[in-house]
């Protein structure tokens, strides 16, 4: 190794040094400092290695109170979504009402009703809690909650198809992103594929023409994701529903998303949990943080013996819903039954109209105009928001968007990094050399907070990560 580098090496300073430096002024764990230390000095170590000299002691000091205050911070924590995308997968899809969130930590925090029953005072079932709101609000005999969508629909194969077969058109075997694809949630549940049809069109014919002595279920999936447009042909839910009866097969409808009311957005209707239902369908099994606007949950709805048989089997146990979740369930389903279901986070947004979004992103504008340096151009843009999360696809609501530029390209580049980097972080979209702010995804009690964070990003008034 050449002597300089070895120099260097000696020259990085020793923990105890920055230890004793940094003292106790950090209003951080001591385990996260000392991590933030021995990281800092291996980053040092291997820059080092690199020819790089080792930085003067009071930048090593900061760069490791840095860290420190990173580590200190929990990693899975609130941002602010300016993206305008409502059910955002990647940042946690439906957001809940705050309003609801002192009942879940009670819940949470003490002992509660979630296995016992008052009137009897004794064992009950964590299925009760919601079973009689959702018959109630979707027409169905029974129902059931677990972890997922996903976990619905395998729990639902493995009962009702185990070592069967399930015939599904070949323009339904989706993938939901990720890991969730038709095909393989079907070969986990030990229920064979039986594909009918082509990609484009599916007739009734066709699944006549499956059915045989080991056709265990008619399973129909919702394209929640992706649109099919020109020579498409699929066969009506009903039509599904009235072969099943001919022909004794229980019917099942995946509906991903989950609507309690009809819903349309331009020409686009989401079939609602209701109306669904009505077809005479056995089961229907849709998430609760979707279009519900609810915690992450699968809800399945239906023939009571099918349910009953859903909550005996072993996977159910695997795959159950959480006292948290389900308290939260509970109240967003209670809402709706209230008709308070507009007033979920959710519904305030899809149902926020382009005027008052204009109204706020003005006010919104002429704010950051006062805060910012007469070179970064704030303007108003007519745009679109999307509903997100795989629903609804191709389906967007007229916005307007506050959009931010400055005189350099690479600006931009580092106002969004700022932004992500801030705290709380911000997620904005960056388009054709622009920051775009959807307000429609800010809650009133966020805005002055994203207008301060927007402020210091642009104007570097504060290195972005602090507090
Ligand atoms: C989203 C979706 C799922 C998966 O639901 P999760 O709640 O994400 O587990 C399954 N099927 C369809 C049709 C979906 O849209």
């Amino acid at each position: 190794m050449p002597e300089h580098v070895n120099s260097q090496l000696r020259a990085i300073p020793a923990v105890q040094t920055i230890q004793r430096a940094i003292g106790d002024r950090l209003p951080v764990a001591r385990v996260w400092l000392d991590q933030a230390i021995r990281d800092e000095l291996e980053h040092i170590r291997q820059a080092v290695l690199q020819g790089e000299p080792v930085p003067p002691f009071e930048r090593i000091l900061a760069a490791v109170e840095t860290r420190a205050r990173r580590y200190a911070v929990p990693h899975l924590r609130p941002v602010l979504n300016a993206t305008g995308v409502m059910i955002h997968t990647n940042l946690g899809r439906s957001p809940l009402p705050p309003a609801l969130m002192d009942h879940v930590a009670a819940v949470a925090t003490q002992y509660s009703t979630l296995e016992y029953r008052l009137s009897e005072g004794q064992r009950g079932s964590r299925h009760e809690h919601v079973e009689e709101l959702l018959t109630w609000l979707v027409g169905t005999e029974a129902a059931m909650v677990v972890n997922n969508n996903a976990a619905a629909v395998l729990l639902a194969l493995s009962t009702l198809a185990e070592g069967r077969e399930v015939v599904v058109s070949r323009g339904e075997l989706v993938e939901i992103g990720g890991s969730f694809r038709v095909p393989e949630v079907m070969a986990l549940s030990g229920a064979r594929l039986r594909e009918v049809g082509a990609t484009n069109k599916t007739h009734l014919r066709d699944y006549m023409a499956a059915i045989q002595d080991n056709t265990a279920l008619l399973l129909k999936v919702h394209q929640s994701n992706f649109r099919m447009m020109g020579f498409v042909a699929s066969v009506e839910l009903a039509d599904l529903v009235r072969l099943g009866r001919q022909t004794g097969i229980p019917v099942m409808a995946d509906l991903g998303s989950g609507v309690l009311r009809p819903l349309r957005i331009g020409d686009y209707e989401e079939p609602d949990v209701p109306t669904v239902v009505q077809t005479g369908v056995d089961v229907t099994t849709f998430s609760g943080d979707k279009l519900l606007g609810g915690p992450q949950a699968g809800i399945v709805v239906g023939r009571r013996d099918i349910i009953q048989r859903m909550k005996k089997h072993p996977l159910a146990r695997a795959v159950r819903v959480d006292k948290m979740t389900l308290a939260a369930l509970e109240m967003v389903l209670r809402w709706y039954a209230e008709g308070r279901g507009h007033e979920l986070p959710l519904w305030q947004m899809i149902e926020a109209g382009p005027e008052a979004i204009r109204q706020r992103a003005e006010t919104f504008m002429d704010h950051l105009r006062q805060h910012l340096p007469a070179e970064v151009r704030v303007e108003l843009e007519e745009a679109w928001s999307e509903i997100g999360g795989g629903s609804m696809p191709g389906t967007r609501l007229p916005t307007y968007l506050v959009t931010l530029a400055g005189s350099e390209p690479r600006d931009v580049v580092e106002w969004e990094r700022r932004l992500r980097e801030s705290d709380p972080p911000v997620i904005v979209r960056v388009s054709h050399g622009k920051i775009l702010v959807d307000l429609r995804t800010i809650f009133p009690q966020q805005k002055l907070t994203l207008q301060t964070a927007i402020v210091r990003a642009i104007t570097g008034e504060v290195e972005g990560g602090s507090r």
